[in-house]
């Protein structure tokens, strides 16, 4: 469907995972002491929730960086770090994430409550104690905690207008919008110039439609004359179009043919969601409306008469635009939905050479080595467990790897050396 859209660009880090601790608890039977060092909390995440409540994206123009608190450390006595605290966005619904750098679709908050966690809180570390294995009974290091996750990604606000108002200048199209509708977006607000269309959002007890003015609709449109064309465009994705005029104008009917002439030359089809005709400034008593509405009949419309200063019969307008909606939606298919979704990385070890050495690429093995404390030698070795064991070493031989050639792991370099594969 075609929409509205209004975009920003945010940045988000997610909360560092605390790092776990060591401690020994004396004992009497264990040497050493008792291995009691807790583990570090998660970080928070970033987390973006579409809400009905939220009409724009405007507030992440005025500030564009956000992050989650860190996970505290462990302690002594097997203490657990406190989690970080999540942070919530809230976004209106409708809004589409992209990756700034790749600029993929990460995620479609399509629906009221869906939600997308942006940046994942960094996994705590685990302290000395969670870390006892048959290998290290008395495991003298602690795992830090995880970096969280950062990304700059772009929000994109896609709002599909379901009625779009047509009429031409000075019928009363945006003061109708700012009646019927609440949390219209200011223009000041929004990255639209006055010209483009103008949306409002109609609340009623049990639904929502999406009003746009589409403004400057001018004769020859049809054939791409001023702006009318783009207009039109928009005005090809509303499942209902809302024919406004002026009664007080003497020229009320020629007005409603002329707006007519131009969507049906551009689409004829386009012409039979022609469903309501607006007959606005009821108030005047100039105004006339026996002729529009005797042309509405003719063209198989729904007449309604208004005024959108003074409020008559906006309840009534309210209902006809709801039911009309449903109807057209109903003769022309629910637009798609999107599913929330994130690409799933298959996290295979690569090995790539690189220099005169080799470049190790996982995202579990680069996790596993940025929370390995590298001066502590009792916990490089476990670290070398783990590499073997995810397949590291294989892979480095299999790319030919020997003996004494540099190994790069995310800002590691490490020196090869492989235990014996043939033993
Ligand atoms: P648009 O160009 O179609 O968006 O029209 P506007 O909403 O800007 O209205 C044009 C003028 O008509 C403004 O001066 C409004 O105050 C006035 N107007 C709009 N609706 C009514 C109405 O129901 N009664 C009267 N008397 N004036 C109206
Ligand atoms: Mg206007």
């Amino acid at each position: 469907m075609s929409a509205f859209v209004d975009e920003v660009t945010i940045s988000v880090r997610a909360g560092t995972g605390g790092d776990g601790t060591v401690g020994f608890q004396r004992s009497k039977d264990m040497p050493r002491g008792r291995p009691n060092g807790g583990d570090g909390g998660d970080g928070g995440s970033v987390v973006l929730v579409a809400e009905t409540s939220v009409a724009s994206l405007s507030s992440y123009l005025r500030r564009r960086d956000y992050r989650a608190d860190a996970g505290g450390n462990g302690g002594p006595n097997n203490m657990h770090g406190a989690e970080g605290a999540d942070v919530t966005l809230p976004v209106p619904v409708g809004t589409i994430v992209r990756d700034r750098a790749g600029s993929e679709v990460l995620a479609d908050l399509a629906r009221p409550e869906a939600s997308f966690v942006l940046a994942r809180g960094g996994r705590g570390g685990r302290g000395n104690a969670a870390l006892k294995s048959r290998v290290d009974r008395v495991p003298n290091y602690r795992e830090q905690g995880e970096p969280g996750e950062e990304i700059e990604v772009v929000l994109e606000l896609h709002l599909v207008a379901d009625v779009g108002l047509l009429g031409p200048p000075n019928v009363g199209k945006s003061t109708l919008l700012g009646a019927i509708s609440r949390a219209q977006p200011k223009i000041g607000d929004y990255p639209f110039t006055t010209l483009d269309p103008n949306l409002g959002v109609v609340d009623r007890r049990d639904d929502r439609y999406v009003v746009a003015d589409l403004p400057g609709l001018i004769e020859g449109a049809s054939e791409g004359k001023g702006l009318g064309l783009r207009f039109l465009r928009h005005a090809e994705r509303c499942a209902v179009l809302a024919l406004m005029t002026d009664l007080s104008d003497v020229d009320a009917v020629a007005q409603l043919e002329g707006v007519l002439n131009e969507v049906v030359t551009y689409d004829a089809d386009l012409g039979r969601r022609a469903r309501v005709v607006i007959g606005n400034k009821i108030d005047l008593p100039s105004a006339k409306i026996d002729a529009a509405a005797t042309w509405a009949d003719e063209h198989g419309a729904r007449f309604i008469a208004i005024s959108a200063e003074d409020g008559s019969n906006l309840d009534e307008l309210r209902e006809a635009l709801a039911e009309e909606v449903a109807r057209s939606k109903a003769e022309l298919g629910e637009p798609q939905t999107f599913a929330v979704f994130r690409p799933v990385v298959e996290d295979r070890v690569l090995v790539s050479r690189e220099d005169a050495g080799f470049r190790v690429r996982s995202e579990r093995v680069e996790r596993l080595v940025t929370q390995t404390p590298l001066t502590n030698p009792q916990a490089v070795r476990r670290l070398q467990r783990r590499l073997r064991a995810m397949g590291v070493e294989k892979a480095l031989v299999r790319e030919g790897a020997t003996e004494g050639d540099e190994v790069r792991i995310g800002e590691v370099a490490f020196e090869f050396i492989p235990e014996r594969l043939d033993a």
